[in-house]
């Protein structure tokens, strides 16, 4: 069996990130979730994929699980679950996975978290930023996505994370996913961490960073804080978004929510043009997903300028000003 933890939005819906954990399991795993060393991969097992939600469960999300293919959500909710606690989640999950199979979660910051306290206490084999399962076993990416590891896990219960992107969310056949709630019991040594407080940033310039189809991202070669004119308004030429390096956020440019890469946000627009950056593995890992690369820099010898399906070689202020105003020009 394959036990899939969903994380919901504060809206109550399934995430993005958590439909394609639940495709992933559903498609590439089989259908006793069995560890990856004997397996044979076969069609989708619907109906063999069960959910874990904690807290508020919204009719929304049911459905939307149903529609995923989720046969069974185990319903976690009580009073001490219901702020983030990572030991007393984990705990609550482990409670409802069987001894064997694969329990997993996407590789958010939480479904990290709460999949390796959990394999800690199953006493389980745990891989993250599994991409793919075949006969040969877990392929999963390592040193921020720029190469991969092939393993095989021992034991009866593997514990996964799935790296972002793996797969796209697909639907299935529709079910009435059967909803078990429990009466849980939360010790009180589990809940030594938990969040006091949370706070909602209010929209900004980040919003639509990982769903735009374009992003421009800038990178120290835009100069200082006030240099970011004419990439903003190529963002808005295209509709798309504004990405950073972490030189950007670090310096305090702009906010880490527009950072992107290993530790910011992975993207995977239809194009990514990249201004000023040159190309480290760490950013590199947040554009994997990119669909066309086009770099503008004034190092031909650049990773980016190396990487890039087009590159413009030159100063960004320039280049991006000219593009814009040819923008203009042929829009009238
Ligand atoms: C644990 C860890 C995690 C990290 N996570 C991230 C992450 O998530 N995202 C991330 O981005 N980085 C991350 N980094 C940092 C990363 O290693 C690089 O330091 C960073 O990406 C470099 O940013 P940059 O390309 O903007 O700056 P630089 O490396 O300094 O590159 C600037 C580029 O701009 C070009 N340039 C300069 N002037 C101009 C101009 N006028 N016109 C055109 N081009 C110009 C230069 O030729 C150069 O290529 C991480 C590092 C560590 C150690």
């Amino acid at each position: 069996m394959t036990v899939v933890f969903v994380e919901t939005d504060p809206a109550g819906e399934v995430t993005l990130t958590s439909a394609e954990a639940i495709t992933f399991a559903r498609s590439q795993l089989l259908p006793d979730g069995g560890a990856a060393t004997s397996r044979e991969v076969s069609g989708p097992p619907s109906g063999s994929t069960e959910g874990v939600v904690i807290g508020p469960l919204s009719d929304a999300a049911v459905d939307a699980l149903g529609r995923l293919g989720v046969g069974v959500i185990h319903h976690l909710e009580h009073p001490e679950l219901a702020e983030y606690s990572a030991a007393a989640w984990a705990q609550a999950i482990v409670d409802v996975t069987p001894e064997s199979g694969t329990l997993l979660a996407s590789g958010t910051p939480r479904g990290m978290e709460l999949m390796a306290h959990a394999a800690v206490r199953t006493g389980a084999r745990m891989a993250a930023n599994v991409i793919a399962v075949d006969e040969e076993g877990l392929l999963r990416q390592v040193h921020g996505g720029t190469a991969f590891e092939r393993l095989r896990l021992d034991g009866d219960l593997q514990v996964l994370t799935i790296a972002g992107h793996a797969c796209t969310p697909k639907e299935t056949t529709p079910t009435i996913p059967e909803i078990i709630a429990y009466d849980l019991t939360v010790a009180e040594a589990d809940l030594a961490t938990r969040v006091q407080r949370t706070e909602v940033e209010a929209a900004d310039d980040a919003s639509g960073l990982t769903s735009a189809r374009a992003v421009v991202g800038a990178g120290r070669g835009v100069g200082s804080e006030n240099g970011f004119a004419e990439v903003l308004e190529l963002v808005d030429h295209l509709g798309g978004a504004l990405g950073v390096s972490r030189v950007v956020t670090g310096l305090g440019w702009r906010p880490h929510a527009e950072q992107v890469g290993q530790t910011g946000s992975r993207i995977s627009p239809d194009v990514y043009i990249a201004c000023g950056i040159s190309g480290a593995i760490q950013h590199m890992a947040g554009i994997e997903g990119a669909k066309t690369l086009v770099a503008i820099n004034t190092d031909a010898e650049s990773t980016m300028v190396q990487r890039a399906d087009y590159a413009i070689i030159g100063d960004l202020h320039e280049v991006v000003a000219a593009v814009n105003e040819e923008i203009v020009r042929r829009r009238g």
